[in-house]
């Protein structure tokens, strides 16, 4: 028989195995860097309803053919973000955060949603991006640039990058010309790797926007990319003859193999706090290989990459800025407080970068994104 709700049904193992035991509710374990799980309860409502355990719940009620209020349940599912630490927790290896993907997709299937997702899925629509800037003002931070560099990069700097905080994207460009790469961009082409859309449970759209990405590419030698959840985009495309480098990594190779130098302009922060991400926790590589850049650049950082693995979302991700803008501004706070006031800021994810950026306001340490950070404290030379 065919499934009224076939995105759940795709999950009937994770539906009939939770064992309730609430790790993903509320564990703390100090010894394995285990400090709370879940944004949402903590920073929005702490009713179970707003778990992965509760979105397991509710996804097996619907999928048993029970009557739920569609309404009430589309304020819990698109109250998350699909940071996926309930997930990385989860001591039987269920997928809880998929399972409410797959509640939105259901959802908006039905058309079912609170308004500020119907405000971001005609943002994606019409800007192309789900910060609200013009689609044509997506590239406007280029500058032409003129050189003889004989080995080329092609750059997509990512939604954040692009259109919430250029200055990332004009430096990181900077910083890779400084490498010796002739730097090229899809200019007016440039075009959304569809995270947004994949967070939000609208897999398809997602996927043909990454598809029609891959195909503007495929003839680059080397795609650079700087957005760490367009970086999950490359991979869940799988295409082996197109997997970008991130801008983290590039640099990395580029100081380590002597294409690049940089030089304190003078004396350095005594501190950086890593801004790790939620996107990247898994392999934990991009927090490791930032702070191997700058501890090779003789900064200290805080804290130590071990605490990636459960990181608590800083509120970023998965629509929430614009769903529920204070709850994901006292997570965004949450992480600022961590860091202390003398801390200086950085992370290698631009949307991350943002969003603390935006919270912060007047108060608080300075938030850089990597980029940023290496041209405001480091000389580099030019035109090798
Ligand atoms: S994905 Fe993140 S925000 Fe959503 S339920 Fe899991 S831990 Fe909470
Ligand atoms: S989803 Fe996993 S961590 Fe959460 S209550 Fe069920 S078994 Fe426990």
């Amino acid at each position: 028989m065919t499934s009224k709700v076939p995105l759940l049904a795709a999950f009937a193992k994770d539906l009939y195995h939770c064992s309730d035991c609430n790790y993903c509710v509320d564990a703390v374990w100090a010894e394995r860097g285990i400090d709370h799980v879940c944004p949402t309860l903590q920073h929005h409502s702490p009713l179970m309803s707003f778990s992965g355990r509760g979105y397991l719940a509710a996804a097996r009620a619907w999928f048993e053919g029970q009557e739920l209020d569609l309404d009430a349940l589309s304020e819990r599912v698109f109250t998350c973000t699909t940071c996926g630490n309930c997930e990385q927790i989860c001591p039987i290896g269920l997928r809880p955060a998929a399972v409410g993907r797959a509640l939105r997709g259901e959802l908006l299937q039905r058309n079912v949603m609170p308004q500020p997702v119907r405000d971001l899925l005609r943002a994606m629509r019409e800007d192309g991006n789900p910060n609200g800037g013009a689609r044509s003002d997506r590239m406007a931070w280029q500058q032409a640039r003129t050189g003889a560099a004989a080995e080329h990069v092609l750059y997509l700097p990512g939604c954040a990058a692009a259109t919430a905080i250029p200055a990332e994207a004009q430096a990181a460009v900077e910083l890779m010309a400084a490498a010796g790469y002739a730097v090229q961009t899809l200019g007016n082409d440039d075009t959304c790797c569809g995270a947004p859309l994949f967070e939000l449970g609208d897999e398809t759209t997602a996927s043909s926007l990454i598809d029609a990405l891959a195909e503007k590419v495929r003839a680059a030698s080397t795609v650079v990319i700087s957005g760490l959840e367009c970086a999950r985009s490359w991979q869940r495309l799988n295409d082996a003859n197109l997997q970008p480098v991130t801008f983290n990594e590039l640099i990395m190779t580029a100081l380590s193999t002597q294409r690049l130098h940089l030089n304190p302009r003078a004396t350095l922060p005594p501190r950086v706090f890593v801004l790790d991400s939620c996107q990247s926790r898994t392999a934990l590589a991009p927090g490791r290989a930032l702070r191997q850049l700058l501890t090779a650049l003789g900064i200290a950082t805080t804290p130590s990459v071990d605490t990636a693995r459960f990181i608590v979302c800083c509120g970023a991700a998965g629509g929430m800025p614009q769903v529920e803008p204070a709850a994901a501004d006292r997570m965004a706070d949450a992480r600022l407080l961590d860091a202390g006031a003398d801390a200086v800021v950085v992370g290698a994810d631009p949307r991350c970068v943002a969003h603390l950026r935006r919270a912060r306001r007047d108060a608080g340490p300075r938030v850089l994104g990597l980029a940023e950070f290496l041209n405001t404290h480091f000389t580099h030379d030019q035109n090798r």
